[in-house]
């Protein structure tokens, strides 16, 4: 895609992160984080976004909380006009859309009057948010003619800011109130008392769009109770109208197989987003805990890929047994100028269904598959085939000695190649410790056996013990079981295809088994 940053004047982009499903930002909002130097990003936005840009992210927040420092509206204008004047183009992110109770005129008022060139891009508000992921048609051909999108929070120094609740009972339509739930009990009150009647059907939707979605609905005259029984985390919209009832016919969203379920992401953080992407599209919510980092190699290797990419064609084997292995050889052909002629003949080898998936990126069909993910498992495949042959396994600086020791016994010429650096990372990160201790990561996937044992060792470096453990763990394969059991962890599930999906079905299973029997037992819990 051509950039459209050309000029050296900076320029502001004000973008809709849509509600919360990272997925419902527009292609073009999208566009613009890849291409920006900053994005400055509200409280609501899902900071999964921030994966779309390579720009700095700061975030600004308006609501107070402990770990937020509070920014000014005058002190975010003032910046953005700083930051384009310095040549830079930023994206402002706002949640839902810019200019729907965002104060993104606000910003576009200021730019203009800075001569700051700017562009807006709409986001899914979060009341069009709600309709669909509850199940609210807001407007129907039978019931509901047109929808009001209203502030239950108005600026209390705007004069006469009383909401007028006469005219609101007799719109003939479905009423949105957005930052309304400290109020909700005055608000379906003076309905009421200006006309409208208590039957009439009223929600309460909480983080919409997001695997922790709830919706409390009932009528006018039930929702404040219902709701305040009920532990209601913001942002939140209270929704009134026939449209509630259509609920039971439409919902789908909290119907997804691992809607509410959130999953630790074990993978290094360059191979997590299609892992991510997965779980979000299933309703469940990501959580990114890399056990070890990736990194370039060392001058000493460089040297030595150098020298080995040009003789790839002495090789009858090459050997991956890891996608990023795939993934940093390519990088590396292309980086010397060369492609895939330079393979010549060679066969190649996969360790598992990914690391092939991979290779086929670049054209190439796996040769050799094992059955089984686990080196051993690849080496017995490979033995009838590398007697007196020359075989180079592509690999990462650490990894298991089996390959060559196997295959070295059955007679191979073996070479190795290491293509990246990988690193344990240090510790766990304060986040994932909180949800930890307080039992708020349902599941934890580990792919790997030393990916098993780094996050056991991690777990005990934050003081956790492995038995206290309130996360399930579910693994890619039987290896990476035994690994992890050997390491202290108990195994709740495991993948029977051996790929991050497998560990995903796994869950999934798990949890349709559990579900089943709490459903015997008369329980109505899901989790
Ligand atoms: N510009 C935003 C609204 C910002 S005002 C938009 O277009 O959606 C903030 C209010 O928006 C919150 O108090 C809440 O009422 C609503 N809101 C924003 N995100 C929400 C979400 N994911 N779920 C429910 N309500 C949300």
């Amino acid at each position: 895609m051509s950039s459209d940053f050309t000029s050296a004047v900076g320029k502001v982009f004000l973008v809709g992160a849509g509600p919360g499903d990272p997925g419902l930002i527009t292609v073009r909002g999208a566009e613009c984080l890849a291409q920006a130097d900053l994005v400055l990003y509200d409280g609501l936005v899902n900071p999964l976004l921030l994966r779309l840009t390579q720009g700095a992210c700061e975030r600004t927040a308006r609501a107070r909380r402990d770990d937020v420092v509070i920014v000014a509206q005058s002190d975010i204008n003032a910046r953005l006009i700083r930051e384009a004047q310095a040549g830079r183009k930023v994206v402002r992110l706002k949640g839902g859309d810019p200019y729907i109770f965002g104060r993104g005129s606000e910003e576009a008022a200021a730019l203009r009057a800075a001569g700051i060139p700017f562009e807006v891009v709409p986001g899914v508000t979060a009341a069009t948010g709600a309709g669909e992921y509850a199940g609210f048609s807001f407007t129907h051909r039978e019931m509901s003619s047109a929808v009001a999108f209203v502030t239950g929070h108005e600026d209390p120094a705007r004069i006469g800011s009383r909401l007028n609740y006469h005219a609101l009972a007799t719109f003939p339509g479905t009423l949105v109130f957005y930052m309304g739930l400290s109020r909700l009990a005055e608000i379906c009150e003076q309905l009421q008392v200006a006309g409208m009647s208590p039957s009439v059907p009223a929600a309460v939707v909480c983080q919409v769009s997001l695997p922790s979605q709830k919706v409390v609905a009932g009528t006018l005259e039930t929702l404040p109770a219902l709701a305040a029984a009920q532990k209601l985390k913001p942002p939140s919209l209270i929704v009134i109208g026939e449209c509630v009832s259509q609920r039971s016919q439409l919902s789908w969203f909290e119907e997804l197989p691992l809607f509410g379920v959130s999953i630790g992401v074990t993978r290094p953080e360059e191979q997590a987003e299609d892992v991510a992407h997965q779980i979000v599209r299933k309703g469940a919510e990501p959580v990114l805990m890399p056990m070890i980092e990736i990194g370039p190699v060392n001058k000493h290797h460089e040297t030595e890929i150098s020298r080995v990419l040009r003789q790839l064609s002495q090789f009858h084997w090459l050997v991956f047994t890891s996608v990023n292995g795939v993934a940093e050889f390519f990088r590396h052909l292309h980086d010397a100028k060369l492609d895939t002629r330079r393979l010549g003949n060679a066969k190649v080898a996969a360790i598992g269904p990914s690391t092939a998936e991979r290779l086929l990126d670049f054209g190439i069909v796996a040769d050799v598959v094992p059955p089984e993910y686990r080196a051993e498992s690849l080496a017995k495949a490979l033995e009838k085939h590398v007697r007196g042959k020359s075989v180079l396994w592509v690999r990462a600086s650490r990894g298991r000695d089996v390959l060559p020791r196997m295959l070295t016994d059955v007679g191979a010429v073996f070479a190795q190649l290491v293509v990246y650096e990988n690193r344990d990372v240090e510790k766990l990160s304060p986040e994932v410790e909180r949800r930890l201790t307080t039992g708020t990561l349902d599941w934890i996937g580990l792919s790997s056996p030393s990916i098993a044992r780094r996050f056991a060792q991690l777990l005990s470096l934050s003081g956790i013990a492995a038995n206290d453990l309130k996360t399930s763990i579910a693994t890619i394969s039987p290896v990476t079981s035994a690994a992890a059991r050997e390491a202290g962890l108990t195994v709740a599930a495991e993948a029977t295809h051996y790929t991050w999906d497998g560990i995903l079905q796994a869950i999934q299973r798990r949890r349709t088994n559990r579900s089943a029997q709490t459903s015997l037992s008369g329980s109505l819990g899901s989790k």
